[in-house]
């Protein structure tokens, strides 16, 4: 079997496309060709892991064992400290309603608090497996420190953009160009750590 992941189709388990095209970019040096696991017959998978790190292996290993490709998979949410970890691995589903009734139903759970109760990080796990056993998994792991804001602000981004307050740039995430986003995000910081991993394999 070639080990080496360079020059290679890997499948992306998932199907959105600024995922693929921003991952493609900072994979590109090592000559690996992603594809969306959207050319394959890659079936829905249930995300039961109970952590972000098992859920983007049960997505990476659905992925390649359908396409007989690698696979890369990641799998992120926010953690609030108050809500003791919430919505964490539910993030996407936390309201049942979509990203709008998440954030109302965040804002609710944080009714009244002070900047200093409403700490916060997203955090994405990364994971690239060479086949479906793959027993050992390249995992990387990144978080990206705020707060979450009293009122939304902003018009970019997704999910809980708009009430992540980014310290560093004193703005909501929703508010950073989208290029900046990208550089310093908890999923820009786990890609770099898996092209790092992926290199000295
Ligand atoms: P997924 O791992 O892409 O499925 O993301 C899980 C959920 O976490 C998303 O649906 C969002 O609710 C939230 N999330 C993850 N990353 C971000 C981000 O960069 N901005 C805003 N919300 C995010």
């Amino acid at each position: 079997m070639n080990n080496s992941p360079q020059g290679r189709v890997v499948v992306l388990a998932s199907g959105n496309a600024g995922k693929l095209r921003e991952l493609a970019g900072i994979l590109a040096p090592l000559g690996m060709l992603l594809q969306s696991q959207a050319d394959f017959d890659v079936p829905e998978v249930e995300e039961n892991g109970l952590s972000f790190v098992e859920n983007a292996i049960i997505k990476a290993r659905a992925a390649s064992r359908a396409s007989g490709h690698p696979a890369i998979a990641d799998d992120s949410g926010l953690e609030v400290d108050f809500l003791g970890g919430a919505p964490g691995i539910h993030s996407a589903r936390y309201s049942g309603a979509g990203d709008a009734a998440n954030n109302s139903k965040l804002l609710a759970a944080l009714d009244g608090l002070q900047p200093e109760q409403r700490s916060a990080r997203f955090q994405c796990a990364l994971v690239y497996m060479r086949h479906p056993l793959d027993p050992m998994p390249l995992v990387c792991q990144a978080s990206w420190e705020g707060r979450i804001l009293e009122a939304p602000r902003g018009a970019n981004g997704f999910g809980y953009d708009p009430l992540f307050h980014v310290p560093e740039h004193n703005c909501s995430s929703a508010e950073l160009a989208p290029e900046l986003k990208n550089r310093i995000s908890h999923r820009a910081r786990a890609s770099a750590l898996l092209l790092e991993a992926l290199r000295q394999r």
